[in-house]
């Protein structure tokens, strides 16, 4: 969440993080504040005061501009070349993705509804005796409300991904209760603050991101009618749309963009689901209005113009590109996406799949070292949750599975270690800096941004496993799981300890014989050649890394399938450093403990970023050459994902999703 600003300039109003914003009106009190922190030393050339290095285009366009062009909507879907199953066809076996949904699921079950509704009905002029939240979701927070809208899509996906009834009675109980509060406040605007909010973001006064909060409700609504099947929600969304078509409709095209320098999340996206759900392009035309043109425009052109803008402010609109693209098949949306995909993932991703500093991209592309040094608060957790999400959308495009390689990366080494799994608490940043540590959520002091989206994705741990086209299923993922394709009458069950072991296997559950293709991904990190057997026999098929591996059969009941996806140590470097070095087993990112004893909650409870002014980094010696090795390294257990090193005093990495809280790591090593 980025802080508003005064200033429409656009460079200044992305560099500050939202803690600023919450200090500077008074909200929850932030244990450290990053301003006060003194600029660090800029000892290479290219960046951040480079002479030499591009500069933002601020209140110009480039020479041709796609998007400065009234758009028109008109519907013309894309054939998707694979598609997802639904989140209720698939179901996850015990394991450590199982166990992180269950610790999810514990902390939806805690929340209590009417605590949540608390603002809303304040605001609506309704009774409420509940106990107000804290943190971003207090009563003076101008963010209110933002979280309720995330806990009802998690909700309602928690419901669609293991049937739970409880937490389906919630979300329909908040959508009834939110409808009177709707009512209460004319029919149309629903929100936990004042309309008031809004008349500030139109004169360009200072306000924190009400269309933001605006999205998160929005979508909560559709997730509810989508997957619990509530029509009063899709009523509701439909009222608040209506409402938003007044507000923006009422500004001039020139306002508009003004509005949109205010972090919007994914007001296209929600508008542009909206119309597909209700068949009315009314709803897409006040999608429409929500395109900020000085991002798309260098998009849609290829430009990598990045540097120094907001990241999670923007991932969302690329994300609502996406689906207007697959609506209208308008090559314009497709070419900022795509752009903004390869911008990001190839130049601006660290290790762990993750992206951002400070919640901006700092340097220019292929920068990373050097964007590692200046802050510490890298890979914002919302990114990754957002990243994942645009991911998916192109994945379903191409069938592209260097798209899921890029998914898989994050899966396990950003999403999986960032739940804490004894009280489901989320992290905000994935702090990737030597002697750094994690840090979890308070129960009920945090509710940051990160928490909201920790909530939808701990739910939705399912969807990407398998996909499907008329030919076939697509085994993306190699996670415990079962697929009902009811479709076919056919259950695929999938039992593994991967990453630990390098394979998978999978049972054919069916009444009577079926033809169809099982394409099982072959990763881009798989070391050796990939192998099938099928009822215990080896197959002569097989693969390249980085594509799929095909079984056309008649697949009958009990019929067992083996994959070996042989797995190596490797290391990735910086692309600005190459002594700067990660270390991966397949696509699991290896770690090393820093000390045998853990930090006091105190330094990792309510924490956005581990605070290095009171535990400041140890000394740590580089690794010698020989050392970073990795032939030379030993895996002393076959069960376990544990490697030492010779001759470096005992010192072992582990997989970084398996750091615990206040655990002290170091990710990137020094290597001489
Ligand atoms: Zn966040």
């Amino acid at each position: 969440m980025k802080p508003p600003s005064n200033d429409s300039a656009w460079p200044q109003s992305f560099r500050l993080g939202r803690r600023l914003f919450l200090t500077a009106t008074g909200c929850a009190p932030v244990a450290h504040l990053l301003a006060a922190d003194p600029p660090r030393p800029v000892t290479q050339a290219s960046v951040p005061d480079d002479p030499a290095a591009p500069k933002e285009q601020v209140g110009t366009v480039p020479p041709s501009s796609p998007f400065d062009e009234p758009l028109t909507f008109a519907r013309k879907d894309l054939t998707l070349r694979v598609k997802p199953f639904s989140l209720t066809q698939v179901r996850l076996l015990p394991g450590p993705f199982r166990s992180a949904q269950e610790a999810n699921q514990a902390l939806l079950r805690r929340q209590d509804a009417d605590r949540l509704l608390h603002t809303f009905r304040i605001n609506a002029g309704l009774p409420s005796s509940a106990k107000p939240l804290g943190g971003w979701e207090k009563p003076d927070s101008e963010l209110r409300g933002h979280f309720a809208g995330h806990y009802l899509s998690g909700c309602a996906l928690m419901y669609a991904a293991t049937g739970d009834q409880d937490l389906k009675n919630k979300a329909d109980y908040l959508v009834a209760e939110l409808g009177k509060c709707q009512e209460h406040l004319g029919g149309g605007y629903l929100s936990a603050f004042p309309v008031s909010l809004f008349d500030r973001l139109k004169a360009r006064q200072r306000v924190w991101a009400p269309f933001y909060t605006y999205h998160k409700i929005l979508a909560g609504m559709l997730d509810a009618h989508q997957f619990c099947g509530n029509q009063a929600a899709l009523r509701i969304a439909q009222g608040m749309a209506d409402w938003v078509d007044q507000w923006t409709a009422a500004l001039t095209p020139e306002r508009m963009q003004m509005v949109l320098d205010e972090e919007f999340g994914g007001m296209n996206e929600v508008l542009y689901n909206l119309a597909a759900i209700t068949s009315s392009p009314r709803y897409a035309s006040v999608g429409d209005r929500f395109t900020k043109k000085r991002f798309f425009n260098p998009l849609a052109l290829r430009r990598d113009q990045l540097r120094g803008i907001h990241t999670n402010t923007h991932i969302p609109q690329v994300i609502g590109a996406a689906r207007r693209y697959e609506l209208t098949s308008d090559i314009r949306f497709h070419d900022v996406a795509d752009a903004f995909w390869r911008q990001v993932v190839d130049t601006r991703t660290y290790v762990s799949g993750g992206t951002s500093n400070n919640e901006g991209w700092l340097t220019e592309p292929n920068h990373l070292a050097q964007e590692l040094s200046l802050r510490r608060e890298t890979n914002e957790c919302c990114c990754a949750y957002n990243m994942m999400k645009l991911a998916r959308a192109l994945y379903a495009w191409s069938g592209d599975p260097r798209i899921i390689d890029y998914y898989e990366r994050n899966l396990y080494n950003h999403r999986l270690g960032t739940i804490d799994l004894t009280n489901g608490h989320t992290q905000y940043f994935l702090t990737l800096g030597a002697g750094s540590w994690r840090t979890f959520s308070a129960e009920e002091g945090s509710f940051w941004c990160c928490s909201g989206t920790g909530v939808e994705e701990f739910s939705k741990l399912a969807d990407s496993i398998y996909f499907h086209d008329e030919n076939g299923v697509y085994v993306n993922l190699f996670i415990p799981s079962e697929l009902d394709w009811k479709e076919r009458g056919v259950r695929i069950r999938q039992t593994t300890g991967f990453p630990a072991e390098p394979r998978t296997s999978f049972e054919i559950i069916t009444e009577s014989p079926q033809q169809f293709a099982l394409k099982l991904r072959i990763p881009s990190w798989v070391s050796g050649r990939a192998s099938v057997s099928i009822n215990g026999k080896a197959s002569e098929v097989s693969a390249d890394a980085g594509s799929y591996l095909v079984v056309h059969r008649s697949w009958r009941r009990g019929d067992r399938i083996e994959l070996s996806i042989p797995m190596d140590l490797h290391v990735e470097a910086m692309p600005d450093d190459p002594s700067l070095q990660a270390f991966l087993y397949g696509p699991v990112v290896l770690a090393s403990r820093l000390d045998t004893a853990k930090l006091p909650d105190s330094l990792v409870v309510g924490l956005q970023a581990p605070d290095l002014k009171k535990q400041p980094p140890p000394e740590i010696s580089p690794l010698r050459a020989e050392q970073a090795d990795v032939r030379r390294w030993s895996r002393p257990s076959k069960n376990a994902l544990d490697f030492e090193i010779p001759a470096a005093g005992g010192r072992t990495f582990v997989p970084f999703h398996s750091i615990g809280p206040g655990e002290r790591y170091s990710i990137y090593w020094k290597v001489v």
